[in-house]
């Protein structure tokens, strides 16, 4: 079968194998774990080769204690959420799509509008079941070698069979939230920085086809899981209802030219327009909030054929100079970029190679073509210099040479994973572009 990416740019010709009762059938000569396909690029494919999938059904849930819960890795966060919302539990940490399994959050290790606080998804994972090629199936906790090197490690050094997750107590399914619309890069950094010390969840939309004073304007949004008394009777009635609905999706054939430059600019007028200068104690639901882009399927098609390229980095605190430079470059970028999300994230965890690390992170939609491969690539250059990184599971389109200077825990981890799979087994078409696992040479 034919699969790829969400951003559709990489297609790969794969097999399928299924994980039946915790193990692979049988370890393929080049395969790699498959969840949902959310991850943007060539992550969770391998042409020619095969891909690792749970085999349905996927068993339920079930609780380990006060707060943490065992959850095969194949579930995704919105079979879990719909199971454990109604019982008074949030996921600890939320990608902006709930359509991703428990093992690409941990081989992601994903970050939400929450990191600045709670940090990546493992921060929160207990324990782990991972069938590895070379050692069979290690239990690994927080602290080892085998989880230092899975969290963040996109799938290549085993399948995630299970986890123990520590999950968030809540009163509501409702969210108490404030919205300001602020005009210009400077105003956005501050008012970000400032809505994350009061509280958990925290995001900006930026609209980066904006230029001049208007450069980096956007809206702010923030807030908090509600309690019971800030919900009015009718709502008090049912305070955990939760039953997200999802929009009739996008058609295969939709042309390239639906999201072009023009009718980007004319999309963020209007929508900059219609937010709210300041508004305090707004009750959202946690799907609206957390999942705004689920509510429409397949959405990912409106970018036409040839498909998009996401692009996420982050920079360190003190190169806000370079921040404001990329987001120039984009707004005048002839590729047309849409709507950014710009956040701040607090300190790393422990996964190797996982992406966040305390600063200013950036995502952006592109169209995919030459133009805008070609300045991602001298963006790369900027965030390289910077002491930054773009995000594994989003990406596309990187160069390989920029990967120990982003990534510079690479060689543990690549000595890890030789342990786990000596004969490189696991290998994906990320791995292949970007030399992952490195050249066999160096071992
Ligand atoms: C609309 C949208 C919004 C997003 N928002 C965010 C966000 O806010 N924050 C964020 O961090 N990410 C975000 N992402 C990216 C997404 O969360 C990650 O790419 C995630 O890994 C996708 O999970 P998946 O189940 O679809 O995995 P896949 O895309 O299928 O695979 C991703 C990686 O996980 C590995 N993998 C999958 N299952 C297993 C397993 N059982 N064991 C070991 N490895 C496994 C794969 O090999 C691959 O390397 C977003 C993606 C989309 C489409």
């Amino acid at each position: 079968m034919r699969v790829s990416g969400w951003g559709r740019t990489s297609w790969a010709e794969v097999t399928e194998v299924p994980i039946v009762a915790g193990v692979p059938t049988a370890w393929p000569r080049a395969g790699v774990p498959r969840g949902l396909g959310r991850s943007y690029g060539d992550a969770a494919q391998i042409d020619g080769g095969a891909v690792l999938v749970p085999s349905a059904p996927v068993p339920e849930p079930s609780w380990r204690g006060a707060g943490t819960v065992r959850v095969h890795a194949g579930t995704s966060i919105d079979e879990l959420l719909r199971w454990s919302v109604p019982q008074g539990w949030f996921v600890p940490v939320s990608p902006g799509t709930r359509f991703v399994t428990v093992g690409g959050a941990i081989a992601a290790d994903v970050h939400g509008k929450n990191h600045h606080r709670d940090g990546s998804f493992c921060a929160h994972v207990r324990r782990m079941r991972v069938a590895t090629p070379g050692e069979g199936t290690v239990v690994a906790r927080p602290g080892d070698d085998v989880f230092r090197a899975t969290a963040g490690g996109m799938g290549l050094t085993g399948v995630v069979l299970d986890a123990d997750v520590r999950m968030l107590r809540i009163a509501t399914s409702w969210m108490a939230v404030g919205t300001r619309r602020v005009d210009g890069i400077d105003d956005m950094l501050a008012c970000l920085a400032e809505a994350d010390g009061r509280n958990r969840y925290s995001v900006a939309w930026i609209d980066l086809l904006a230029r001049g004073a208007s450069l980096g304007r956007g809206v702010v949004s923030a807030g908090d899981h509600a309690t019971v008394a800030d919900l009015d009777a009718a709502r008090r009635a049912d305070p955990l209802a939760y039953a997200p609905r999802v929009r009739a999706g996008v058609p295969d054939a939709v042309p390239g030219f639906v999201l072009n430059r023009p009718v980007g600019r004319a999309f963020n007028e209007a929508w900059f327009r219609r937010a709210p200068r300041r508004r305090d104690g707004e009750l959202v639901g946690i799907a609206p909030f957390f999942h705004p882009l689920d509510a429409l399927r397949d959405w990912n098609r409106l970018y036409g054929r040839r498909g998009f390229l996401q692009h996420q980095f982050v920079l360190p605190d003190g190169r806000e100079g370079t921040l404001r430079h990329v987001v120039e470059r984009l707004a005048d970028g002839g590729a047309p970029g849409m709507l950014g999300v710009l956040k701040r994230f607090g300190p790393a965890g422990e996964g190797l190679l996982s992406f966040p690390r305390t600063g200013w992170t950036l995502a952006a939609d592109l169209a995919d073509g030459p133009e805008a491969r070609a300045l991602l690539d001298s963006l790369d250059e900027m965030v390289v210099q910077a002491g930054g990184r773009t995000y594994l599971a989003k990406d596309a389109r990187m160069r390989p040479r920029h990967l120990p200077s982003m990534y510079p825990k690479l060689t543990e981890w690549r000595r890890i994973a030789d342990r786990l799979d000596p004969d490189r087994r696991l290998t994906s078409d990320l791995d292949r572009r970007l030399g992952l696992r490195g050249s066999h040479r160096g071992r």
